[in-house]
């Protein structure tokens, strides 16, 4: 059995963000060789999500209405969490949406449905996180 293992890195901009990172896993899957096993996507971090869904813009935007009513960013100060830092909204969030994926590997290929691609879900971004990806199989 082959084992790999990478590590993808993200710095976002803002706050919150939804990345689509099908393209690096992919690329990860390619240079591991593996043709036939399973794929390990996960966050390194508890402020931040990895998730299987569509790929769809306004998809997005009622993931992050939907996630602010569950869990308002704001105000701070109705977090317990909140004496040091400011990011329960992005431990709450992180719970609902999810620390990881696995997927098959199919003939070199994630065995995805149709509209599947791997996010990374960032809720308190704006400094350097770290992804996992490891491959094992054959
Ligand atoms: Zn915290």
């Amino acid at each position: 059995m082959k084992s790999y293992r990478k590590e993808l890195h993200f710095s976002t901009k803002t706050r919150r963000a939804y990345i689509n990172i099908t393209p690096q896993v992919e690329a990860a899957l390619t240079e591991s060789g593996i043709r036939e096993g399973l794929c390990l996507v996960n966050t390194m971090h508890i402020t931040s999500s990895i998730f299987i869904n569509d790929d769809e813009s306004g998809l997005h935007r009622d993931f992050e209405r939907w996630l602010e009513k569950l869990a308002p960013e704001k105000p701070y100060d109705q977090y317990d969490h909140n004496g040091y830092e400011d990011n329960a909204d992005a431990h709450l969030k992180r719970t609902v949406m999810g620390r990881e994926v696995v997927a098959a590997v199919t003939g070199g290929k994630l065995d995805f449905g149709r509209w599947e691609q791997i996010f990374y879900g960032e809720f308190d971004g704006m400094r350097d996180k770290r992804v996992l990806v490891k491959i094992i199989g054959e």
